[in-house]
């Protein structure tokens, strides 16, 4: 097959998957036990492509990348969290990352890019969005 037909079909396929997995959501979030199920579909979460060719930062619900988490879990390595498959790149190397809460800085980064530090301490500008919520709490009285 000559590679201009492959990628049609490839894309067809990929719609078909989606399709099915939409189905499977939408079955399984009948049954409210919770779980992953139970989380928000509106509650975003950024995360950033690993590969140096990429680099790409975008957000996904929160619950999609549970999702993939879950499914991409290794249980002899449980210690670590998998990678989540980039939209961009197909390369599995998406994980979880935060976007910096100052408004002249908004970058995205990895958890824990501040060793021994709040695991949102901004690597760039040096915010924490914990710290700013303890610090706010703390002046706020009890
Ligand atoms: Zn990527
Ligand atoms: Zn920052």
């Amino acid at each position: 097959m000559e590679d201009s037909k492959k990628k049609p079909i490839m894309i067809a396929v990929i719609i078909v998957c989606l399709g099915v997995a939409g189905a499977v959501t939408f079955l399984r979030s009948g049954g409210s036990e919770g779980g992953i199920d139970s989380l928000s579909d509106d509650k975003m979460t950024w995360v950033n492509c690993n590969n140096p060719q990429c680099k790409a930062e975008y957000e996904m619900s929160e619950k999609q990348y549970f999702k993939g988490i879950e499914e991409r879990m290794n249980p002899a390595a449980m210690l670590s969290t998998p990678a989540l498959v980039c939209e961009k790149c197909d390369e599995p190397s998406v994980y979880k990352a935060f976007k910096c809460g100052n408004p002249s800085c908004s970058a995205v980064f990895f958890a824990n890019s501040v060793p021994n530090d709040f695991a949102d301490r901004c690597p760039e500008c040096k915010r924490s969005e914990t710290e700013e919520i303890r610090k706010a709490r703390k002046a706020g009285g009890p």
